[in-house]
């Protein structure tokens, strides 16, 4: 089968490997010159499979409403007048449930678990680096009612198959030394051996060269996707700055901008974008091996070969992708919490935008469309689910059973979406 690929950011490109290994022609289209310019540009670096809570749980609920105004929260929303951003939210606030935040937790989880598995076969297969460690991530806590919730958290996770230890501040401090030095209270921590980081964008671009290389998937680079031609049952071509494109199939990977086209042939994605920020510097003696998560200031930090990453906070504020001030001071000052000794001047600065579904897991595979696929809505986790994603994706589009149940993952399980 021909298949259009639209996006060549992590989900666009693990896409293109899994349907291109199958023996599918596949052909990616990219505005950007290269891939992984967008949101898998400099995201926080971590393969956080243990971390299934989605955004929408009851403490958060309890916290929304504080924070929604407060520059330094780390989720800020911006209300205005824009119906898709209150529809997006009225539905977030349903999924604070217990019920709900459970059934999406384990729908998180369910992939995560199997992404790790892809991700391993992934690198087994095609030797790609992209200054991976394999070191764990250990999340930090610095009050007593967090650290009490995450630990019944992790109980719940434990029933789950996800193993992760319960750790004091000393054992935190000894896992990783580089925090001995913290202005930031810890009082204890939650580490999973199994969990992982690496660079996001490294290995995005050299996935796609191996798909090139070696499996003769097609880049088209530099064109923009402009329409969708078709109707709402079949696409019949795409409209992009370089002229008609046609294929059998398309797959939408185009991160926060697949609700755009999509809705070209009335199609609704319940994906609003979430605007993060990282800093990045050169690596110092004695900085993090493990990967760090500051869970009061949802703050996560990875050691990338010679450099390190700090990333985070959520803001809800459109499609600009402008870097406010204020909000990046969050990630410099949550930096200086934990690594008061390092000069932070020199950092790259970098904001972006997540693809978000409401409840949490991504969007994976059929459309009210036949020929339409979605890859996309991996929000705040699109590193660490892209692997397993792209699997389901190329089992829905092949019509084989996949290898983890794919309730939870599909438009479908928005009533009114399509
Ligand atoms: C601050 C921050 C920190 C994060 N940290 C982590 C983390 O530690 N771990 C983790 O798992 N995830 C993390 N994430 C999330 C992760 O980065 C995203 O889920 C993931 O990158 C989304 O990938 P994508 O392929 O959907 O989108 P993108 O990478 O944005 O790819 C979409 C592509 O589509 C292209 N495109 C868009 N419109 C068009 C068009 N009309 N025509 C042609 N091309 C188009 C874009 O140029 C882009 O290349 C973080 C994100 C942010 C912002």
């Amino acid at each position: 089968m021909r298949i259009l690929i639209l996006g060549a950011g992590i989900t666009g490109i693990t896409a293109a490997y899994t349907l291109a290994s199958r023996g599918h022609e596949v052909e990616v289209v990219e505005q950007e010159p290269s891939a992984a310019m967008q949101t898998t540009f400099s995201n926080g670096g971590q393969l956080s499979y243990s971390h299934a809570q989605p955004w929408a749980n009851p403490a958060v609920f309890k916290k929304v409403f504080g924070w929604m105004l407060r520059d330094d929260a780390p989720l800020v929303l911006r209300p205005k007048a824009d119906l898709a951003m209150i529809r997006w939210m009225m539905h977030f606030l349903l999924q604070c449930q217990p019920a709900r935040a459970d059934e999406n937790c384990e729908r998180m989880l369910r992939i995560a678990l199997y992404s790790r598995k892809k991700m391993h076969e992934i690198v087994a297969q095609t030797n790609i680096e992209f200054d991976y460690r394999q070191q764990g991530i250990l999340h930090i806590f610095s009050d007593q009612k967090s650290l009490d919730g995450a630990i019944k958290h992790a109980k719940f996770q434990e029933k789950l198959g996800c193993h992760e230890q319960i750790l004091s501040r000393q054992e935190c401090l000894a896992k990783e030394p580089s925090l001995q030095q913290a202005h930031k209270q810890i009082i204890g921590g939650i580490y999973s051996d199994s969990d992982e980081s690496g660079d996001a964008h490294l290995f995005t671009q050299r996935l796609a060269q191996y798909c090139e290389q070696h499996l003769g998937v097609r880049f088209s680079y530099g064109v923009t996707v402009n329409k969708l031609h078709g109707s709402k049952q079949r696409i019949t071509s795409i409209a992009t700055s370089q002229g008609e494109m046609r294929a059998d199939a398309y797959v939408l990977a185009l991160g926060s901008y697949s609700t755009l086209l999509a809705k070209q042939i009335d199609i609704h994605l319940p994906i609003y974008p979430m605007k993060g920020y990282s800093i990045t510097l050169p690596a110092w003696k004695d900085a993090p091996e493990v990967s760090i998560t500051d869970d009061e200031k949802k703050v996560v930090f990875s050691r990338l070969g010679e450099r390190v990453r700090a990333a985070g906070t959520a803001e809800f504020a459109g499609y600009n992708t402008a870097i406010r001030p204020v909000r990046i001071e969050q990630i410099f000052s949550s930096f200086r919490d934990l690594f008061p000794h390092v000069p932070t001047n020199g950092a790259d600065e970098w904001a972006c935008i997540r693809p978000q579904t409401p409840d949490g897991p991504p969007l994976v595979g059929r459309t009210p469309c036949a020929n339409l696929y979605l890859h996309t809505g991996h929000g705040t986790l699109g590193w660490t689910h892209g692997a397993g994603t792209a699997y389901l994706l190329a089992d829905i589009i092949d019509q084989r059973a996949t290898e983890i149940r794919l309730a939870g993952y599909e438009l479908s399980r928005y009533r009114k979406a399509g």
